[in-house]
């Protein structure tokens, strides 16, 4: 496993194992931190292609002037050690300079998807996720991308960035990986004291019984958000910034379920800590042949 900083080698290296070698390549942003979710991702990818590249980079526009970007957990030795366990070929680990050298002005954004959700609760977010997702497929030129349900939103508006600016990679999405108290698991899950752990595993119960709910009938969004926000409400360190049902696919806010798969998103705080879930509800609606139910 090489260890790459310098974008241009990344670029050439690439370069060479498409062209030369024409070999597939797999590739998997994170920001490090590495835990299980991460190294499903890095599983998808070594099935899937013939080459690895991982990228580990806390890319600072993403984040908001009051959010972690200084604090956020890193840890380049141990996620290195990881990523050569799980047989990564490459791990591209750049320096902020590297992404954005001096006078950098340029900026990616997908409208529409990006004003709701995660979006909305955090002005810019996007704009740093599809700007630096840009860069590196650009960079890369992957024929496969990884990205977790966990964020699913971003996987929504990454798909549309790959599609509206006819890059040459295929999204594959990798479904979310949980503890087994059904805490998904999260980079910021550290920022957890043992208290608040406990806690955070409301999420995914809100998450289950909306889930439940549904598969007993329940159709209406605000039936459904209503089950959920109950479970949260009765936890005493759990501070709801938003929980909402949208079209899983053009995210949508829902008013009735209408036979398409829906998002049941959260965002909760515990603590101080900001942790995001979610779950799609009915995915099964579809008979043995494929159609709708
Ligand atoms: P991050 O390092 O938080 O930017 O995450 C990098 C990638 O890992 C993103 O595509 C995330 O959606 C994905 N990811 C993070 N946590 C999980 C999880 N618990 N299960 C599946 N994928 C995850």
């Amino acid at each position: 496993m090489e260890i790459i900083n310098r974008r241009k080698r990344m670029m050439s290296i690439a370069r060479k194992l498409r062209r030369d070698e024409r070999r597939t390549i797999g590739f998997v942003p994170t920001m490090g931190a590495l835990h299980q979710g991460h190294l499903s991702l890095i599983h998808e990818a070594r099935a899937l292609c013939d080459v690895v590249v991982a990228s580990i980079f806390v890319n600072p526009t993403q984040f908001g002037p009051a959010e972690d970007f200084d604090g956020y957990p890193r840890d380049l030795t141990r996620d290195s050690a990881l990523l050569a366990e799980y047989n990564v070929d490459y791990v591209f680990a750049p320096t902020i300079e590297e992404i954005y050298p001096p006078g950098f002005s340029t900026y990616v954004t997908v409208e529409g998807l990006t004003d709701k959700l995660e979006g909305a609760a955090r002005p810019g977010h996007f704009r740093g996720v599809t700007t630096v997702v840009t860069i590196l497929l650009n960079a890369i030129r992957p024929d496969f991308a990884f990205f977790g349900q966990k964020d699913a939103q971003q996987a929504i508006v990454i798909k549309h960035l790959v599609r509206d600016l006819a890059l040459n990679s295929e999204i594959v999405t990798v479904p979310i990986v949980r503890e087994e108290s059904g805490l998904a698991m999260s980079s910021r899950n550290v920022y957890l004291t043992r208290e608040e752990r406990i806690a955070a595993t409301a999420l995914n119960r809100a998450l289950l019984k909306a889930g439940a709910a549904f598969a007993e009938g329940e159709r209406s969004a605000g039936r459904l958000i209503e089950i959920a926000r109950l479970t949260l409400e009765s936890e005493p360190l759990a501070r709801i910034d938003y929980v909402e049902l949208n079209d899983a696919e053009t995210l949508q806010p829902l008013e009735r379920m209408n036979g398409r798969p829906a998002l049941l998103s959260l965002a909760v705080f515990i603590g101080n800590t900001r942790l995001i879930d979610n779950l799609v509800l009915g995915k099964a609606e579809r008979n043995a042949a494929g159609a709708n139910a």
